[in-house]
């Protein structure tokens, strides 16, 4: 199961938090409280300690944020939607709606990542300098923050995609041979060498008897999975490119009336047709659409009593796409709002409906073709 809790906004951007992010913070509060600042520091309170490891986790935070904000501002700036930022167990993601359209602007949306982590880490050292004279506990914080920004930026600049790093040589490969796939293949290739190095040097670092080796295998092991995953992304969204709504939506869907009972909706269609979705549509206008979700989150006993237009997804909240839309922008009005379904409309006619998994099943039956 995967959890995510919405911080709030800036600029526009939904800030999520993932709950594997929690356990990261919770080991950062713990290191640095039990461990780190007692042994550089074994004159201070237990309290301090827990304050001083407290605030410098949360900065730790904050400053993974500002890392990801520096992505998301200049895709902004670029005219790219960026629907939110989500932080997680070893860093953050910025979900930006579309792959950018030119090596130039993929080149400056990676390399301000690290670039604004080593300001970061900078301002944190001019920081630790000023603070030595006027508090010894937020000097050592500012320390720490100015080596952990400063790590967080190299790390991030591992030559291998999605790593930023990665972005950034595949936006040069870009550049050199004009052939976006073939750059984004180098660039997974080589993410994936970079993870099998980091693995291949935890395990040498274990043997000889340093824990820190864990680290890097796992590192590696993370890497390798984005770099795999972060490829097929690609190649998925090319294909889809290909795809038109036209194409995909079921043409034989059946139409209810808003009016009629949930009750009768389960007996008389749903059982009796075997689909999922209905649209709810009176004299040919579309009033919504409702599926089994949909009932299936109205209690039993509400059925016989409840009408479908109270428990659709009505009109006005479906993301309709139109019949030469592409897969992306199917994909992109299934994701915005959540939904199951959408209808494809030319004008106020309906077309046809689009389920997720008819994509899917696209998808499947092309790699079964091998095509
Ligand atoms: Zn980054």
């Amino acid at each position: 199961m995967k959890h995510t809790w919405r911080l709030g906004k800036i600029f526009g951007i939904d800030i999520n938090i993932d709950s594997s992010w929690l356990v990261i913070f919770v080991l950062f509060t713990w290191v640095l409280a039990g461990n780190y600042f007692p042994r550089a520091y074994p004159t201070w309170t237990r309290t301090l300690y827990w304050v001083m490891g407290l605030l410098t986790s949360l900065l730790v935070f904050a400053s993974v944020l500002a890392h990801e904000l520096a992505h998301s501002i200049v895709a902004l700036r670029q005219g790219e939607k960026v629907r939110s930022i989500t932080l997680f167990i070893l860093g953050g993601v910025s979900q930006i709606a579309e792959e950018p359209k030119e090596p130039l602007k993929e080149f400056a949306m990676a390399i301000v990542g690290p670039m604004s982590s080593f300001i970061i880490a900078f301002v944190f050292f001019l920081l630790s300098l000023w603070l030595k004279a006027v508090s010894v506990p937020l000097a050592a914080s500012a320390t720490y923050l100015a080596i952990i920004n400063m790590a967080l930026g190299v790390f991030n600049l591992i030559p291998g995609f999605p790593m930023d790093g990665g972005r950034v040589l595949r936006s040069i490969l870009w550049k050199a041979t004009g052939n976006l796939k073939k750059a984004t293949r180098i660039a997974s290739l080589a993410g994936q060498g970079m993870a099998f190095l980091l693995v291949f040097l935890g395990i040498f670092e274990f043997l000889r008897g340093g824990l820190s080796g864990l680290w890097w295998i796992l590192i590696g092991w993370f890497l390798h999975n984005a770099a795999v995953s972060g490829y097929s992304e690609v190649m998925i969204k090319s294909v889809l490119q290909g795809m038109k709504a036209e194409d995909l939506m079921s043409k034989d869907y059946e139409t209810v009336s808003g009016d009629l009972s949930v009750q009768d909706l389960v007996d008389h269609y749903i059982l009796k047709k075997k689909e999922r979705v209905f649209l709810v549509s009176d004299n040919g206008d579309l009033k919504g659409i409702v599926c089994l979700e949909d009932v299936k989150q109205t209690p039993k006993e509400k059925w016989p009593h409840s009408k479908v237009k109270d428990i659709m997804t009505p009109r006005e909240r479906l993301e309709a796409v139109t019949p030469d839309a592409d897969g992306n922008q199917i994909l992109a009005s299934l994701g915005a709002k959540n939904i199951h379904q959408v209808p494809v409309m030319s004008g106020d006619k309906i077309e046809g409906i689009i389920c997720r998994t008819d994509i899917i099943r696209y998808l499947q039956l092309r790699s079964d073709l091998g095509v």
